[in-house]
Parts: structure tokens; C-alpha cells; sequence
């Protein structure tokens, strides 16, 4: 099917003849996001151009022919959802559809919808300037048109412009040249030909099965081996076809806020809480689907820690091992350097299986490199081979190649490709501060390549159209994002990015495969859900993080957009789901079978060289202790820790993870201390177990393994409380002699007049209402002012131990540890303050369980290696 002649032409909208060179709107793209959005300003009643440089519809699908091209995702999620008629309509012929059919899908779709009439191919845009005067865009075309234009959309893919291999002599080569990403649009006929391809990519894996069905002889030159897992094409997915017949609303909703834009069922199961024989048998059942995101999603932590991920990454070399006949090129084949997923993962038919044919011939490049490309063929390691025709499968200059490739010049004479020289700042991967009314649709900073695209695609249009629908009604002409909205979001990517593996990997998600791009993770790896809630808040919130201006006005609603750490607000998320009763609702009894239950659940924390369980006594009776000993040799420092809990819960156990990490981290002998708990036992009886197991600890000091004299507290939530009054304790007693205190998200006031009691009463786990519980079941009202209760309204806080005190962002107990931090810096004691962004008073002791969390305990724990230094 090709495009009606005459395309490209209309001059209409809603009955009114439009001026061509003057318009609403102009659109750069017409893949399946410059469809949609031509539909959606049609709709609109916008007038626009929709400038296209090849001569049809179809963006990746019109540009990437080479044999085997193919969808990753299965037709029953890659495809329009606009226009429920199509899904009557149009039929697939496979899961896996290849590029021919998705060709013909788009221009079924745009005949069905006149979407021709609305384009004009064959051109280019080359610049593209904004005028501060006259708040518009003027567009400069290839066929030497100026348009001017309100708003201006990039609508031009991710993967749209192939990289120039940076190979030497590439234009020496006298025999036939391709490059994946422009294949001849005729198709090429490889028969009784020697053929190159450089590259092990997507591109290449598809094709190669396929160029080595022709060819006489074929070359694989590689340089990082690649996983790639069968497509075992055939008939859609059945359990999706099933589920999309019973109800495809609820199919495409739960799409659109899902993690990949597809729905898929969370991972619970680390790949580390199960035997390896386990783990393999589950992943069989992920990879025999044949869904490229299936073997990714059997366990929980695969993205997120190296050693989870290995589980995964042996199995796939496992299989490699299996088909590939030969154990060398097997090894070859094999990658061992980067993590699962942190490159696009595969989907082939018969690549490995290619690898097995006696003319095929795999080249590694890494022990052979590219001398240079020559008139006849290609000279690599020692040797020199002819080659009829050689195939760049070599990749994209990705997510931000497209849209600098047009010179854009925003406000102030600043281009874009300037702007971004360090990284491709901009608000919500859509706008971009000092480009007022330019758009990218699943540009840098979105989740783009990391999702269903066309779930992306449909989302960033809509998101578009109703904002300049919204803006036409308001009166407003211009919209740009502040940059402190800008700066917000870079920190909200880099938080969300910094909690996966993906930064170790030089791939082109982190611009590492052009040389000179800046190093950053381009896609926003948050999830489609999370940030299609950010984008809706955006406009709930009145643009959130953006100035609007027109008709006089001016509006700005500045402010971040999320704070909270992104696995922090996954915990979150989570936990509404449950529709747990608030612990403060039970009895102190149910509330430690509660709290107990929890705790099973979790990850166990590092190994450390040796736990010791004993009894130690207290100043009302025997208390339980666990001792946690370095794998070092000692003696070591001694930390004596005391547990969370409100004083009603929790035990010398309860902490475990945390004792771990900070045993191992730290390299010192914690001691984690019980302590009698409330309402049975109530103040002052936790805080005097406190001083008596220090004191107990201090003169048994070198018997348990510790050096004499180095010895410091610590302690979290109400333990922070306990550790802080010890130390108060210690010094009006006249000993032991504390080196350090160690307070993480600390009690230090019964008052509980802070602001954070306020800000942060629900939702974040400890609420207000359960601070209130605890200290009622703790202390009378009366006693909360002692500074054993209240440590913070001590009268005298000089002269003690040097202090590392940790609060966070998103705890009802923020401000009086902050108070605290403070009180002790100004009696002029050493103060170590982290003030941990996006952390609730939980997630740091969340260990192996919330990524976000290492940070602060490596500060933890170089706090303590220092109070012993
Ligand atoms: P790619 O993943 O970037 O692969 C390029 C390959 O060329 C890599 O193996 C790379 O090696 C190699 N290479 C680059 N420069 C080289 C050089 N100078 N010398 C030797 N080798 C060189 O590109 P792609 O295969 O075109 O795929 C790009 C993306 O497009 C995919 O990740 C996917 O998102 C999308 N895609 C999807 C499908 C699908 O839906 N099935 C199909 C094709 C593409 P290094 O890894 O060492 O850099």
C-alpha cells in the first residue's frame, strides 16, 4: 500500500481555508507519533503542518527494512489504542510483528483517518528559531519555506539517526555499503555474496540469521556480545488475547500505569532468597514466553543488584552454551561485562543457531580490532578478508541525535545543542527551559525506549493537546518550564537512575555509544505509571513548574514536581495497596506479632564474621544481647546499638539487617541491646537498661572482642532516643567514656510541636497519630519534659561525644532530630548532620531492600569509623 498521490496538501480545517506559512502548530515526524497528533489538532480545531522527510508514514517502521526487522513488544500491546474500530479492523498475522506489516498498519491507519492529506512529505526541517516578540516559532524548511508557528513538536523519534561509524576507512570501501537503520527501500540480495556485518545490536541480531540464509560466506564483527532471548513467534500471546477480549479497557488502563507500558505482574521473590536449580527453573518459564520483558521481571531485585542479576545473565549464557556448537565462539557469544538489561536485551530467531553454519564466522573484536575498512574489504587482528558487501549495524545516535540535528535557536540566541552540550536538561522529558512552546514527544527524560512506545507516544500527545487546548482557553500564548522545575526533574531522573544498574553499563541509554555525548541515562527509568502521575499532577497542580504567559498574565506555580526517593515511594505505593490497619489500632500484643511478621519478610542484610547471642543485666533484669563481629581480625571498636520500635516493639533482634550492614561497613563490633519495653515496663526503665547495658559492655569490653576505650552508641527511632539520653547519661555519671553517638531519625522531644509533625502526620509509615500511641504507652505527659524522655530539653548538652545524626526529608520526626543536631553543635559538640532527601524514617534501614538507603549508611558507617579514628 503506498500513500495517496496528492498527499500533503489540504488547506482546510473545520471549514476555514488556513494559511500554510502561518499556523497553530507545526509537527516535525509523521511516525505513529505525528499521526496522532495530527489527528488530535485536527480534532482540536488547530491549524498545522506536519512535516515529514520521507515519503510516507511510519517513522522507525518506514526508515528500518532490513531483513528481520521486527517488533520486540507482542501486536497485542504495539498498537494504537485511539481508535477502538481498528482493533475490529486490522488483525494481526503474528505475536511478534515484523517491520512490512507494521508499515502497512500505519498506513491502513492513516487512510483510515485522511491523515495524508494533513502531511507534507519529502521534507526536512533544518532551523528553527523562537521570536520573544511575537511568541512564536519560525520553522525553515528544506524546500526553503518559512512556517511560522505557536507551538512546535518534535515528534521524531528516538532511534531515527543512524551513527556514523567511527571505524577508519569507511570511505575507501568500493564494494556495496548498508547501514540497518536506511536499508534500501527495493530490499538487497545477498546470494553467493561475502558479507561483513559490524555490529551485535538489535538490528544485527535480527538480521543476521536472515543475511546468512543468502549470503556465500558472512562475517560477524563484534565487539560486546549481546543477551538476546527467542522470539518463538507465532499466534499472539493467548493469556493477553484472553484477557483484552474480557475487558480491553481494563487492559489498556492497567497498561498505562504499569512499569513498561505493558501489564505485567510485579516481581516479589529476590533472585537471591532462592537456590540456583530454583531460579533457573523459574526463569525457564519467563524465557520459554517469548515476551522480551518476561525474564526480567522473575525477581524483584534484577535490575537493582549486581549479584541478582547475575542469576539471570548465567541462565542466558546457559542457553547460549546450549545452542552454539562450538565452546569458543559459545564463550564468544557469551556476555559477562554488563548486567541483564542494562542494554536493550534481544529477541531473535535462530541467531545463535547461525553461529553453528560452516560459512559463518564470528570475529571478536576485542582480540581482533578493526585495523581499517580498505577499497576490498576489511583488515582486522592480522589478517586482511575481501568482502562483496559490508553491513553497519552499528546504532543510533539516540534519543537526542534527532532533535539536535535541526538548529534550534530559543530564547536569548542559545541553540539547543548548545544548551544540552552536558546533558540534555528539560522538564518531564517534554519541555525544556529557554525553548518556550517546543515539545518532545518521548524525548530524553521520559520513558521512551524504556516502554511500550507506543503507550509513550500516545501519553506525550495527549499530554500536549490538552495543554495547548488548555492554554488556547486561558488565553495563554507561551508555556516554559522554570528552572528550578528543570533542575528538580534532573535530580528526580538521577535519583531514579542511581538505584539501578544501568549507570555501569556503556551503553547508548548513557549516550556512551557516540563519542562526545554526555554520560547520563537519557530515558527516565521511573516507570510509565509513576510518570504518567507525575505528568497528570503537573497539570492538577496548576502547571506545576511552569510560567505561562498571554493576554497580559502570567502565571507560575513553581516547586519539584517528587522529592521522595523513587523505591521509597514504590514502598509506599506498595503498602496502600495492602489496606494494612494502622498499628496504633491494635494492642501493644498484636502490634509486635505485627511487627514480627514484617520482619520475616525482609532481606536478611550482608553476612558478617561471626554472631554471638547473650544475656547481659539490666537495671530491672537480664537483657538479650546479639553481638555482630567483623570478618576481620580483631579486637575491634564497639558500637552498642539500640533498637527501634517506640519503645513497645522490637527487640536485640529486630534491627538485624541494619546491625549487619553497619558490622560489615563500618568493621566494628555492634552489640544490639534489648531493653524493657512499654507499656508493661514504662520510663524510665528503657532508658536505664540503656546505661546498664553500656556500662556492661564497657567492662567486659575486651572479653567480647573490643578494644577498651573505643566504644560509642547508637540506635534508631525511639533507639536514637535511648542512645542520645545514654550518652547524657554516661557523661553526668562520669563514664563510660563515649568516642561517639550515632542517631538515626532520633526522639529527642515529647512536645512534638515540630512543623514535620505536621507535614508529615500520614503516609509516610510512622505518622503522627503513632508517635502519639507510643508515647502514650511510654511516658505520662509529666515525664516527657525529663530530659531522659526528651533528650533535645537538656539543659546542659556540652560535653558529649562527638555526634552523627541522621533526619529525613519525609519524617514527622524531621525537625526535632534537625533541633537536636543543632542544640549539640551550638553547646559545641562535633555534629555530623545528614539530612537525608526523599527518605521516610524507615527506608534506611530497609537494607538490600531499598538501593536508595546505601548511600546515607555508608555515611553511617564512615561516621562510625571515624568516631574510632
Ligand atoms: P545498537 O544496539 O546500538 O547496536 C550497535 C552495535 O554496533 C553494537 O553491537 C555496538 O557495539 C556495535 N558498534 C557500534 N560501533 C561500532 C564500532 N565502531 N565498531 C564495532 N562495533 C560497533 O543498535 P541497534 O542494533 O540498531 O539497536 C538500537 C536499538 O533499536 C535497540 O536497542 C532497540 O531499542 C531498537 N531496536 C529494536 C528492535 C526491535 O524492536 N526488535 C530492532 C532493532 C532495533 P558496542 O555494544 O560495543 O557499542
Amino acid at each position: 500500500m503506498r500513500r495517496p498521490v496528492g498527499a500533503g496538501r489540504s488547506g482546510k480545517i473545520m471549514g476555514k481555508i488556513m494559511s500554510r506559512s502561518d499556523v497553530d502548530v507545526v509537527v516535525v515526524g509523521a511516525g505513529f507519533a505525528g499521526m496522532y497528533l495530527l489527528k488530535r489538532l485536527r480534532d482540536a480545531g488547530f491549524s498545522h503542518r506536519v512535516l515529514e522527510a520521507g515519503d510516507d508514514v511510519g517513522g522507525t517502521w518506514y526508515w528500518n527494512r532490513y531483513p528481520g526487522a521486527r517488533c520486540d513488544i507482542s501486536t497485542t500491546d504495539y498498537q494504537f489504542t485511539w481508535d477502538p474500530e481498528l482493533h475490529e479492523q486490522w488483525t494481526w498475522s503474528e505475536k511478534h510483528a515484523a517491520q512490512p506489516e507494521i508499515l502497512r498498519y500505519a498506513q491502513f491507519v492513516a487512510k483510515k483517518h485522511d491523515l495524508y492529506s494533513g502531511i507534507d512529505f519529502e521534507v526536512r526541517v533544518d532551523r528553527a528559531e523562537w521570536n520573544d516578540a511575537t511568541h512564536k516559532w519560525s520553522i525553515h524548511t528544506s524546500t526553503g519555506e518559512t512556517i511560522t508557528c505557536r507551538h512546535y513538536v518534535m515528534a521524531t523519534g528516538c532511534l531515527s539517526v543512524p551513527k556514523e561509524p567511527d571505524i577508519n576507512g569507511t570511505d575507501r570501501f568500493r564494494g556495496d555499503v548498508y547501514v540497518t537503520g536506511r536499508w534500501p527501500h527495493e530490499g538487497v540480495d545477498f546470494t553467493g555474496k561475502k558479507v561483513a556485518v559490524i555490529g551485535t545490536g538489535s538490528s544485527a541480531i535480527q538480521s543476521i540469521p536472515l543475511i546468512a540464509e543468502q549470503a556465500s560466506e558472512l562475517v560477524v564483527f563484534q565487539r560486546t556480545p549481546n543477551y538476546s532471548i527467542p522470539a518463538f513467534n507465532g499466534p499472539a500471546p493467548q493469556y493477553r488475547v484472553e484477557r483484552l477480549k474480557a475487558d480491553r479497557a481494563a487492559y489498556e488502563a492497567e497498561a498505562r500505569l504499569s512499569p513498561t507500558g505493558v501489564p505485567i505482574t510485579m516481581p516479589t521473590v529476590s533472585a537471591l532468597s532462592v537456590p540456583r536449580e530454583t531460579a533457573f527453573e523459574m526463569l525457564e518459564v519467563a524465557w520459554k514466553k517469548g515476551e522480551l520483558l518476561e525474564p526480567g521481571l522473575v525477581f524483584m531485585d534484577a535490575g537493582t543488584n549486581r549479584a541478582a542479576n547475575d542469576v539471570v545473565a548465567e541462565f542466558m549464557r546457559t542457553k547460549i552454551r546450549e545452542v552454539v556448537k562450538d565452546p569458543v565462539t559459545a564463550e564468544i557469544l557469551s556476555p559477562r561485562k554488563h548486567p541483564y538489561g542494562t542494554k536493550r536485551p534481544c529477541m531473535d530467531t535462530n541467531y545463535f543457531q547461525t553461529y553453528n553454519l560452516p560459512h559463518v564466522r564470528l570475529v571478536d573484536l576485542n582480540s581482533s580490532p578493526i585495523r581499517t575498512i580498505t577499497e576490498s574489504g576489511i583488515e582486522f587482528g592480522d589478517e586482511s578478508h575481501d568482502f562483496d558487501a559490508i553491513v553497519y549495524a552499528t546504532g543510533f545516535d539516540a534519543m537526542t541525535g534527532a532533535i539536535v540535528s535541526v538548529d534550534i535557536t530559543g530564547k536569548d540566541g542559545v541553540t539547543l545543542k548548545k544548551k544540552w552540550e552536558h546533558g540534555p536538561h528539560n522538564y518531564l522529558g517534554l519541555t525544556t527551559v529557554g525553548f518556550p512552546n517546543l515539545y518532545m514527544i518521548t524525548g530524553p527524560g521520559s520513558p521512551s525506549v524504556l516502554s511500550n512506545m507506543m503507550v509513550s507516544i500516545e501519553q506525550h500527545v495527549d499530554w500536549i493537546t490538552d495543554t495547548i487546548i488548555d492554554m488556547r482557553d486561558k488565553g495563554f500564548e507561551t508555556i516554559e518550564p522554570t528552572p528550578a522545575a528543570e533542575e528538580s526533574w534532573r535530580v528526580h531522573c538521577t535519583d531514579c537512575a542511581d538505584i539501578t544498574l544501568f549507570q555501569e553499563t556503556d551503553s547508548w541509554y548513557m549516550g556512551a555509544n557516540v563519542p562526545g555525548k554526555p554520560r547520563v541515562l537519557f530515558p527516565y527509568i521511573g516507570g510509565v505509571g509513576r510518570y504518567r502521575r507525575i505528568c497528570d499532577e503537573v497539570r492538577t497542580r496548576d502547571y506545576l513548574g511552569f510560567v505561562l504567559e498571554g493576554s497580559g498574565k502570567r502565571q507560575v506555580n513553581d516547586g519539584p514536581i517528587r522529592e521522595i526517593q523513587p523505591d521509597v515511594e514504590m514502598v509506599l505505593d506498595m503498602m496502600a495497596t495492602l489496606g494494612l490497619p494502622p498499628i496504633e489500632s491494635m494492642s501493644p500484643t498484636d502490634a509486635r506479632a505485627f511487627s514480627e511478621a514484617s520482619s520475616a519478610m525482609r532481606p536478611t542484610g550482608p553476612n558478617v564474621g561471626e554472631i554471638v547471642d547473650g544475656v547481659l543485666p539490666g537495671a530491672g533484669g537480664d537483657l538479650n544481647y546479639r553481638l555482630y563481629r567483623p570478618a576481620t581480625t580483631g579486637p575491634h571498636p564497639v558500637v552498642v546499638y539500640y533498637h527501634g520500635g517506640g519503645w513497645v516493639f522490637g527487640s536485640h533482634v529486630s534491627d538485624d539487617p541494619l546491625c549487619r550492614a553497619m558490622c560489615s561497613m563500618a568493621d566494628v563490633i555492634i552489640i544490639s541491646v534489648d531493653y524493657r519495653h512499654a507499656p508493661e515496663d514504662r520510663f524510665p526503665a528503657a532508658a536505664d537498661d540503656g546505661f546498664a547495658a553500656l556500662k556492661w559492655v564497657a567492662d567486659n569490653i575486651e572479653s567480647l572482642g573490643g578494644v577498651p576505650g573505643q566504644i560509642a552508641v547508637a540506635g534508631w527511632s525511639a533507639g536514637g532516643n535511648i542512645a542520645a539520653v545514654t550518652a547524657q547519661t554516661a557523661r553526668d555519671a562520669g563514664g563510660p567514656a563515649l568516642r561517639g553517638q550515632l542517631l538515626l531519625t532520633p526522639v529527642t522531644d515529647g512536645s512534638r510541636q515540630h512543623p514535620s509533625h505536621q507535614q508529615n502526620a500520614s503516609g509516610y509509615i510512622l505518622t503522627k497519630s503513632l508517635m502519639e500511641w507510643f508515647w502514650n504507652h511510654y511516658a505520662d505527659p509529666s515525664d516527657r519534659t525529663n530530659p531522659k524522655a526528651s533528650p533535645l530539653l537538656a539543659k546542659d548538652l556540652g560535653n558529649l561525644p562527638p555526634a552523627m545524626i541522621v533526619t529525613c526529608q519525609y519524617d514527622p520526626l524531621r525537625d526535632e532530630g534537625d533541633a537536636y543536631a543543632d542544640a549539640l553543635r551550638a553547646a559545641g559538640v562535633p555534629v555530623q548532620h545528614l539530612k537525608a532527601r526523599g527518605h521516610i524514617h524507615t527506608s534506611i534501614t530497609m537494607v538490600d531492600a531499598l538501593p536508595s538507603g546505601v548511600g546515607p549508611r555508608q555515611k553511617m558507617a564512615a561516621a562510625l569509623k571515624g568516631f574510632f579514628a
